[in-house]
């Protein structure tokens, strides 16, 4: 949204006002708790309510058929309706007069609805039903892959989508009296499947309700969307049972059961009676639970779909949608994703926003970071690497500051801060980090006393939340403080190494850890990470990055070069070939120690960390932990090495920072923009 406002794009984005958003992370003893978030409670001044933007969402009830002037009508009677309001987030675009609108959607009861109740003196469920409309928009589902809740969670996205549309349709027929210009004058972008029933709402609104017959309004639906796909497997997409979406929105099963029919037909025409290709990318997926699969609607009316990353658009060619792409191998491009400058450099580290415009002698940077390849320059001047240092200095004492008022911790600056936050995942192997945390300490433990000059002081900080339900992510957290309470108070280890847990990560305690960071790990098995954007964050900021080539990591070495970076493990190839062809793991006798020290009860809670170390053993060690393990601490052994020479580190520091301008936002923007919705810059006289 920052990058549309600033390249003066004329663009709207959607959402759900959630009463509640991502929960609050507490750790006692610890565990993870999760608590409410009340973000809303003292007010929210950045919002206008819209009391007046106002649209009717309706739910469940029948189809009945109608004959109007000769022709078959169907006419939706609902059985529910939920009132969406409208809450206006304005964002201006930096350095133009252009500012953009995040419409946000907060469910209301429905007055109308809840006069027959009331009529008929059923005065207490009437106010029970007020109130169950306003958990449409109460919560959003922390982990998107579990289906508890399914129902509510295929009600908040449509309401989502068919309030939106509503709002969309209405502002474009303020100005025009047919649909003939729809396709020339909108454009939607899907983030993800989640919005897809977007695409039957479309059909829905202009058959139904704007009497287009449905050749037409195909013709207008397959121009309109495009897609963005997040997934990197095939058992990641999203399915809905049909029963569930037949009771809940039964208009749009039909709709959806007829494009089915004709896309069954088009397909048939290419492969005659292919029935396993036709069973595969069919909508409609038969099995115990008959299902309508998301991605495959998406896929069949939408103009393009994007990966997110160069490596990603590959995995969706020949893993995820092989078959789709086989059939419209055009409609599959890919946009590396960005971020915003503006955030993570300009708010979140004023000095060196500072810097950068004193020695590049502007701060058009701000606004096209392609400038910043000028740092490249005076990479060898000597007052630029004692500034740089100085600057990045200052940050790492506010995030020691932050770390002692947090959790008590005093550590020291002088360490390398070394850096891994994000959501707790398997894939993302925060277990590999903790095994190579435990793996230092064990050496420091073995080491002769005139040996430890040598060991560079690490302060590891490791920080996220795990989903409610995902037990292994929750012990990963456990062992993470289990680690830390025994190396922390360890006085044969003093300041060589200490491991901080960071609470309640989010955005804000991203903006301030970020700048303080030396390293930052990225390390998920290769091929698992669609793209990652925390890394460009980092890059931004002049930290270094120990990484696996998965995601946009491949993208990041081509513009900063794997000299200038530390990169471990087994390509997406090599893991594919491992886990396809059963070719050996490497074994790894460091890793089996660490792993034991885990299982005997090293650092207590033996019989609760067992099923995690389970997860790790031989055969069942699917994100490959031991055979990356050997090659992981040699990479973390060239950082240790590099962070000696200070001048050497600067260097590479300030070339990462020169190198992220492939990174921004605006690069990802500009490529949408110009490539798939067809838009130009719309300047504010
Ligand atoms: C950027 C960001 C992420 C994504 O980080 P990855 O390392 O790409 O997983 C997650 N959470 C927050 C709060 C972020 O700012």
């Amino acid at each position: 949204m920052d990058s549309l406002a600033t390249m003066d794009f004329p663009a709207w984005g959607y959402g759900l006002r959630y009463q509640y958003g991502l929960f609050r992370q507490v750790i006692l003893d610890g565990f993870q708790h999760e608590q409410p978030d009340y973000w809303l409670n003292f007010g929210n001044p950045w919002e206008i309510e819209r009391v007046h933007v106002s649209y009717p969402v309706k739910f469940y009830g029948a189809v009945e058929e109608k004959v109007l002037e000769g022709k078959k009508c169907h006419v939706w009677v609902p059985g529910e309706t939920v009132e969406a309001v409208a809450y206006d987030n304005p964002i201006p675009g930096y350095g133009t007069r252009n500012t953009i609108n995040l419409r946000l959607w907060a469910a209301k009861p429905s007055d109308q609805h809840d006069m027959e109740a009331f009529n008929t003196g059923d005065y207490i469920n009437a106010v029970i039903n007020r109130q169950r409309a306003e958990t449409i928009s109460s919560l959003l589902y922390p982990d998107d892959r579990s289906y508890q809740g399914k129902e509510l969670r295929l009600k908040q996205q449509y309401f989502f989508v068919s309030a939106s549309l509503q709002d969309i349709i209405r502002r474009f027929k303020d100005s025009h009296s047919t649909f003939d210009d729809f396709p020339e004058k909108v454009a939607l972008q899907l983030n993800d499947t989640h919005p897809s029933l977007a695409i039957p709402e479309v059909m829905r609104v202009l058959i139904d309700e704007e009497y287009l017959d449905w050749e037409k309004a195909w013709g207008i639906v397959s121009k309109i969307f495009s897609l963005t796909i997040h997934a990197v497997n095939p058992e990641g997409l999203e399915k809905v049972p049909v029963d569930l979406l037949g009771s809940l929105l039964p208009r749009h099963l039909q709709i959806i059961y007829q494009i089915n029919f004709l896309f069954m037909e088009e397909l048939k025409k290419r492969y005659g009676l292919d029935y396993n290709r036709l069973s595969r990318m069919s909508i409609v997926e038969e099995g115990a639970v008959k299902s309508i699969r998301m991605a495959n609607l998406s896929l069949v009316c939408c103009h393009t779909v994007d990966g997110v990353s160069r490596i990603h658009l590959a995995t969706l060619k020949t893993r995820v949608f092989k078959d789709f792409h086989e059939f419209w191998p055009q409609k599959f491009q890919y946009k590396t994703n960005g971020v915003t400058q503006r955030r993570w450099i300009v708010v979140s580290n004023p000095p060196l926003s500072g810097l950068i415009s004193k020695w590049l002698g502007t701060d058009a940077w701000i606004r096209d970071m392609d400038l910043l390849l000028g740092l490249r320059d005076h990479t060898e001047d000597t007052s630029l690497q004692e500034e740089w240092m100085m600057v990045r200095r200052v940050n790492k004492i506010r995030l020691s500051e932050f770390i002692e008022a947090m959790i008590g911790m005093k550590v020291s600056p002088d360490a390398m801060f070394d850096v891994q936050i994000k959501r707790i995942h398997e894939y993302k192997r925060q277990l590999l980090n903790i095994l190579g945390i435990i793996h230092r300490y064990d050496c420091i433990k073995n080491m002769k006393e005139s040996d430890k000059e040598k060991v560079v002081p690490r302060v590891c900080i490791i920080g996220g939340k795990a989903a409610p339900g995902y037990e292994i992510a929750k012990k990963i957290i456990k062992l993470c403080h289990a680690v830390g309470e025994k190396i922390n108070n360890d006085s044969d280890v003093g300041d060589l190494l200490k491991l901080v847990f960071i609470p309640d990560y989010n955005v804000s305690v991203a903006e301030l850890v970020i700048p303080g960071s030396d390293l930052s790990q990225h390390i998920s098995t290769a091929g698992h990470e669609a793209s990652g954007t925390g890394s460009m964050k980092f890059l931004m900021n002049g930290c270094l990055l120990l990484a696996t080539a998965d995601g946009s990591t491949i993208e990041i070495i081509e513009e900063i070069g794997k000299e200038n970076m530390f990169i471990f493990g087994a390509n997406v190839q090599e893991v594919t070939n491992l886990r396809q062809k059963g070719l050996a793991v490497k074994k790894s006798l460091q890793f089996a120690r660490v792993v034991r020290m885990v299982a005997e009860g090293y650092f207590g809670f033996k019989d609760y960390f067992k099923s995690l170390c389970d997860t790790v053993e031989g055969s069942s060690d699917f994100y490959l932990l031991e055979n990356d393990f050997e090659s992981y601490l040699e990479a973390q052994a060239e950082a240790d090495k590099a962070f000696v020479d200070q001048k050497k580190w600067t260097k590479m520091s300030i070339l990462s920072t020169a190198g992220s301008g492939r990174f921004s936002s605006d690069r990802t923007i500009r490529d949408y923009a110009q490539n798939t919705w067809g838009i130009e810059p719309c300047k504010c006289p």
